[in-house]
């Protein structure tokens, strides 16, 4: 495994590859690598010819008052995690690389970043789809892929690349979760003891909801209210939002039609955690 810090030797790299006709598969991450992430480089693996794995955790999409200096990370074990998976290059580079101080462009998809998690979060799409379309351009990947568990990121991307006309194929991968359910995710070691048992209740509400619906409920309110109390129940638990949403187009749907995608996020002590689950009718 190489590993590269420039951006230079990353797209000079990228082009070599494409000359003698190799398939590039690119799987974008913050690092601090799980399961999740792995599941995404295995998936890779399979669906070209060449494996690169970014680590970067990106300035830009963390506000002023979020966990930026703080998330974790852990290089050597990154680095180790890997090797072992045998991909071709992991490319790391630094902010100032990234952002050169003249720095000041910025990529966002209008409609879709204003929606959900954007009204806790407020610029992070922008910051979001600036580095996806930044690293793009310095992977110039044939295929991208991504987690669902990012629902909202995800289909924000598959409309950057629409929007941009990006020749990227973007495959979306189901979300990996711990033996009890809770959703893989680099910021779940923010939680102690209490708080990590309390967090069950999102993956248990999304069941939830999908049991409802297998015994025919189609109406968005009832099946809400049921998810919310259901959480509500966990006083460690902050409701952020709960949303019965279009698969693409991330609007609220007032009754279950077509398959649509609950999506909610809560904060649990220092940690704001997501989660979401397709319900097909
Ligand atoms: P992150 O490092 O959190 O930016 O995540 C990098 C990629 O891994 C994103 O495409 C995420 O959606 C994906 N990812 C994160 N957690 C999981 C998970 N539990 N299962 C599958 N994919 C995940």
């Amino acid at each position: 495994m190489r590993i590269i810090h420039e951006i230079a030797a990353m797209q000079s790299w990228s082009e070599n590859q494409r000359c003698r006709g190799r398939r590039l598969v690119f799987v974008p991450t913050m690092g601090f690598l799980h399961e999740g992430h792995l599941s995404l480089v295995r998936d890779a693996k399979t669906r070209g010819d060449k494996v690169i794995v970014s680590i970067f955790v990106n300035p830009a999409q963390f506000a002023p008052d979020e966990d930026f200096a703080t998330y974790p990370r852990d290089f050597e074990r990154d680095r180790r995690l890997l090797d072992k998976e045998a991909i071709d290059v992991l490319f790391n580079p630094s902010v100032d690389e990234i952002y050169p101080e003249a720095y000041q462009t910025s990529v966002r998809v209008e409609k879709l970043s204003g929606l959900l998690c954007a009204a806790f979060r407020p610029g992070h799409f922008r910051g979001v789809t600036t580095i996806v379309a930044k690293l793009f351009n310095i992977v110039r990947p044939h295929v991208a892929i991504f987690g669902c568990k990012d629902y909202q990121q995800l289909q924000i991307v598959r409309q950057l690349v629409r929007d941009l006309n990006l020749p990227i194929e973007i495959i979306g991968q189901p979300t990996v979760r711990e033996r009890d359910g809770l959703a893989m995710s680099s910021r779940n070691g923010y939680l102690d003891a209490q708080e990590r048992q309390a967090a069950l209740c999102l993956s248990r509400s999304l069941r939830m909801a999908e049991a409802l619906v297998h015994q025919g409920e189609r109406q968005a309110k009832v099946i809400l209210d049921s998810v919310t109390g259901e959480l509500k129940k966990e006083s460690l638990v902050r409701v952020e939002y709960v949303s019965l949403i279009d698969a693409e187009s991330l609007q609220d749907v007032d009754q279950l039609e077509r398959p649509a995608v609950l999506a909610l996020a809560v904060r649990i002590g220092k940690a704001r955690l997501i989660d979401n689950q397709i319900l097909k009718p």
